[in-house]
């Protein structure tokens, strides 16, 4: 019986590697056909890059044909201001964000970036325009120079070092046993999420993008972390076209202007301070917010 039992074990555990491999390669394929689904037209042309205005134009998008996530989505961000995004969970705030960069194409309506349809020019051009500052940032498993120099691999060493400061990052770095040559990532130090998206605006700034769209973290930051970040993203927007994808409205309320979003729709925009005296949905996720931070 054990005889027999040794064998059959030894099948199953085969069959389940087989299986377990089957199901990579076809998620593997899955991710490669979804990559291909954004192509470079035709007729593509670079990005001409002039002031970097963004304009979003009566944009829908859904990720499954019955599930409509934006639905007719209108706003602008003129070359060189701060606007904002806001509105709950889902409203499809980071949608737009993805769009922009073209990790998918819109079903109707149009992205533009000085006038050009973002369909219609390189995706390479177009990544080279915008920096994206992401919710999480990947760290790789190496120094925090290297993670910070993997933004312009050709930066000269103060380069970097003016990255690091406007990204609030020195006093931080100073406090490591090997300063910058600390290792990081997985295997190496764990950094806060705070932390983590100053190197991301530290990486990002040494690419000089015209463009910024920054994805602000879901998770809760102590205040001190989140003024650190909020004063670096200032820095760094200056004179850039900065797109803000924000969860907490403190952190934007001196954007030039901010887009409410509810349900893929927009439903107010304005300043923060037209915005309160509205009474609308901006207020009410307001008050909420102000009652948790008093909590
Ligand atoms: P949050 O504030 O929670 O980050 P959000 O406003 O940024 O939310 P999005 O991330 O844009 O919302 O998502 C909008 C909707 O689209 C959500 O219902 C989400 O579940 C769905 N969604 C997002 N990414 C995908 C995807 N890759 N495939 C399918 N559905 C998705």
């Amino acid at each position: 019986m054990v005889q027999l039992f040794i064998p059959l074990n030894f099948l199953g555990f085969v069959y389940r590697e087989i299986r377990q491999a089957l199901i990579n390669i076809e998620k593997m394929l899955g991710l490669l056909r979804e990559k291909a689904a954004v192509v470079d037209a035709d007729n593509a042309a670079p990005l001409m890059l002039k002031d970097g205005a963004v304009s979003f134009d009566n944009v829908h998008f859904s990720y499954h044909t019955q599930r409509p996530i934006l639905k007719g989505v209108s706003f602008t961000v003129p070359a060189g201001k701060k606007v904002a995004v806001v509105g709950s969970s889902g409203a499809g705030k980071s949608t737009l964000s993805k769009l922009l960069f073209r990790f998918y194409d819109a079903a109707g309506g149009s992205i533009l970036i000085d006038g050009q349809d973002v369909r219609q020019v390189t995706q390479r051009s177009l990544r080279e325009a915008i920096g994206v500052v992401p919710q999480d940032t990947v760290l790789f498993n190496d120094s925090l120079q290297y993670n910070v120099a993997y933004g312009n691999p050709a930066a000269s060493q103060a380069e970097i070092d003016e990255a690091l400061s406007l990204a609030n990052l020195q006093e931080f770095i100073a406090s490591l046993p090997d300063g910058i040559n600390t290792q990081v990532g997985e295997r190496g130090l764990k950094v806060s999420g705070g932390e983590k998206q100053r190197i991301a605006i530290a990486r990002v700034l040494l690419k000089k993008p015209k463009i910024l769209i920054f994805d602000e973290a879901t998770s809760a930051l102590d205040s001190h972390s989140e003024s650190a970040i909020m004063e670096a993203i200032n820095r760094v927007a200056k004179n850039r076209t900065t797109l803000i994808i924000a969860h907490r409205l403190s952190t934007i309320r001196d954007a030039d202007h901010i887009v409410v979003l509810d349900n893929g729709v927009v439903v107010e925009q304005g300043s923060h301070g037209a915005l309160l005296a509205y009474q609308g949905l901006y207020s009410a996720l307001w008050k909420v917010q102000q009652q948790k931070n008093d909590a």
